[in-house]
């Protein structure tokens, strides 16, 4: 064991701070591993990964959340209350792939983004994990949506601006990312995201990989390109 565990600078990440440090210390070398991994697909990430414990939000039934805080460093939530990790072990390689493709486009905290631009990172983001982490995202999974709606709320999220998007109650956001109780209808800005940039993909024959130094407007420009075929598909 490394005596000074809070600076692994035998490894690729360093942890700012523990919530619950006896439990997510159970989870370091996986995360470290998931790193590494990681960073041998996306060479531009940071040497140094540095990792949060905590959430802003629910944990869902996963019981681990994550979000991509600054240019090197990412928070990950584990719930303490679980019983069996073993779900929550399995999640840790995929929730580094997801947070790390962040970093690697700039979409962290740092800044601020509109609705689809935050909708063009979530579904990069989402597909790089589905198909590098070998996870099954549900919340991107828009099979029982109809084109028809997919454009709709894709209308719609392009009246939300940046600064209404991240407005600070995080209302609109929620909404957006997670579940609208007014319309009954959950995790819009994953579903539309992961639509667009898998379409993108598909008409341009080209991998997530090559997306993740490009920002949202310019993954936009190919939209503009493509829009007539994926009204009509
Ligand atoms: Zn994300």
């Amino acid at each position: 064991m490394n005596s000074n565990n809070n600076l692994r600078s035998d490894t690729l990440t360093t942890v700012a701070s523990f919530e619950n440090e006896p439990i997510e210390r159970l989870f370091l070398d996986e995360i470290n591993a998931s790193y590494a991994e990681l960073r041998l697909l996306l060479p531009s990430l940071p040497n140094q990964l540095r990792v949060i414990f905590g959430t802003n939000y629910d944990y869902g039934e996963d019981g681990v959340t994550g979000s991509a805080v600054s240019a090197d460093v990412i928070k990950i939530g584990i719930d303490s209350s679980v019983v069996d990790r073993t779900k929550q072990y399995e999640k840790i390689r995929s929730l580094v792939f997801h947070e790390g493709y962040h970093l690697a486009q700039n979409f962290h905290l740092g800044s601020q983004f509109s609705a689809v631009e935050s909708a063009i990172y979530e579904g990069c983001a989402t597909i790089f994990e589905r198909d590098y982490a070998d996870s099954t995202p549900k919340w991107a999974n828009y099979s029982k949506e109809d084109t028809a709606t997919l454009w709709r709320w894709y209308e719609a999220m392009k009246d939300i601006s940046a600064e209404q998007y991240f407005e600070p109650s995080g209302e609109t956001w929620k909404k957006w990312a997670f579940y609208d109780a007014e319309t009954n209808e959950s995790w819009r800005v994953y579903k539309v995201g992961t639509w667009l940039v898998e379409d993108i993909l598909k008409k341009n024959d080209l991998d997530i990989i090559d997306l993740s130094s490009m920002t949202a407007s310019d993954i936009l420009t190919y939209l503009q390109k493509n829009k007539h075929n994926l009204v009509k598909s």
